[in-house]
This record gives C-alpha cells, structure tokens and sequence, in this order.
C-alpha cells in the first residue's frame, strides 16, 4: 500500500514525495495498475477520492518514458506546426476533458506538481476568459492539455489544437460534463477523424454515477475496458 509499489519513474516518485502523498487512496491503488496496463478503464469515483491522481499519474509516467521517452517529448512536443503567418498548432500527446473551470483548474494544478522539473509541459484552457491569453500559453508548448469542451472546440476551429498524436485521452467527471450539456461538443471532439480511433489511444472514463447515458458514451469510446467502482 505505497506509492513505491507501482513503478512510476524517478521523476514522478519524487514529485509523489513534494506533494507529500504518503499512500494512494483506494482508486489509486487499483486504476493505476489498470491504466499502466494499458488497458481503457470506466471508473465510478466520487470527488475527493484521489481520482485526478489516479489519472495523472500513470498517464504522465507513460509520457516520460514512452520509447525514447525525452525525445518522443521534444519530437512531437507537442509537434508544432509553424503554419501560416507562424500560427503555431499544438498537438497535444493526452487530453483530459472536464465540465467546469474550477475543475480544469484543478486538474491542472495537480499536473503541474507532478510534471515539475521534467520536459511535459501541461496546459489549461476554458470558456469564459480571455482566448487570447491561453493561445500563447499554448504556443509556448503544450503536451498534456486540461479543457472544458466547448473551449477546446473553439480552439480547434481555430486551428490552435491538433489531436492527431492525442493517445490519451481522460473524460473526468462523465455525468456532471452530459448534465450540462456537453455531449455534442465531446462527441465532435472524440469522434473527428484526426483524434486516433478507440483501440489506438487509451481512454478512461471517470464518473460518480453510471446511467444509460454513460454506459453508452463507454460503449462508444471505450475500448473492452475495465470497470472499476470504489
Ligand atoms: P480528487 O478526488 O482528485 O479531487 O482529490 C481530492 C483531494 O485529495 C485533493 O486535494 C488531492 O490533493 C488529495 N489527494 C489525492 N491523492 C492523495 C493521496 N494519495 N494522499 C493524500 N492526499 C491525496
């Protein structure tokens, strides 16, 4: 029951440590192996159960060390397109898809502890403030990206974002994103051509409850997964 029986790499173990973590909360304990295994995963897990860890963390670790692991980094680094009028187009390696800017907010501030000193370099973007401000924090490299929908759709039409390398891909909070509406949005997002098709990417979809709705959005973007409720 620590942080040091799942193998995470030397970076994450020692950011695990600055955030003084001392022991994975149970959806910790059991999505991480799951998500390291590579396998796509249907989580039930309420709010403060530790459940953006659970993500963050072997998704982060995978990025790291992923074939040359830096190099795959600096490669794709987020792939930067200098295109017309030097636009600079991010393409993010993993997306994680919240329904609020709190939310995002949160997520993101969590990545950036365990990110810290490493080269992946996370991102937030979300609806109700300035487009400006979060394309050039963007442009400035963009690996990991933290979005409410209707913002990354924005973006993408913009051509800012480009999800061709995107081979994560973390739905969190699943029930409160259709609550409000966000189906079309998500389903336009997942669903484009460019995004790698279930199978290819590993999805996780996370959710405190487990309606018809979300059973079928799992059955739609997920891949023979795993359910896991804790
Ligand atoms: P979450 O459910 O992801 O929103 O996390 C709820 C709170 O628990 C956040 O403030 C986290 O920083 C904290 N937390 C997450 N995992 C752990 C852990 N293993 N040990 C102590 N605190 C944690």
């Amino acid at each position: 029951d620590s942080f040091q029986d799942i193998e995470m790499g030397e970076i994450i173990m020692s950011n695990i440590a600055l955030t003084r973590y001392n022991r994975p909360t149970p959806v910790q304990k059991y999505a991480i192996p799951i998500i390291k295994n590579k396998r796509d995963l249907m989580a039930c897990a309420q709010t403060g159960s530790g459940k953006t860890a659970a993500f963050l963390l072997p998704v982060l670790s995978q990025i790291y060390t992923e074939g040359p692991g830096e190099a795959v980094v600096a490669q794709k680094s987020g792939g930067q397109d200098n295109g017309k009028y030097g636009r600079r187009k991010q393409y993010p390696l993993a997306l994680v898809l919240a329904p609020t800017r709190e939310l995002a907010l949160q997520i993101y501030e969590e990545a950036r502890k365990f990110a810290y000193r490493s080269r992946v370099r996370p991102c937030v973007v979300y609806g109700g403030a300035d487009i400006g401000q979060q394309i050039r924090d963007l442009e400035r490299g963009c690996h990991l990206l933290v979005a409410t929908p209707g913002r990354l759709v924005d973006m993408m039409e913009r051509g800012k974002i480009g999800l061709d390398y995107c081979n994560y891909l973390v739905l969190d909070e699943a029930d409160r994103m259709l609550d409000m509406g966000f189906e079309p949005q998500i389903r336009r997002i997942v669903e484009q051509d460019t995004m790698p098709p279930k199978g290819v990417r590993q999805t996780m979809m996370f959710s405190a409850t487990f309606p018809k709705e979300i059973q079928i959005l799992a059955r739609d973007f997920l891949e023979e997964y795993i359910f896991l409720a804790v």
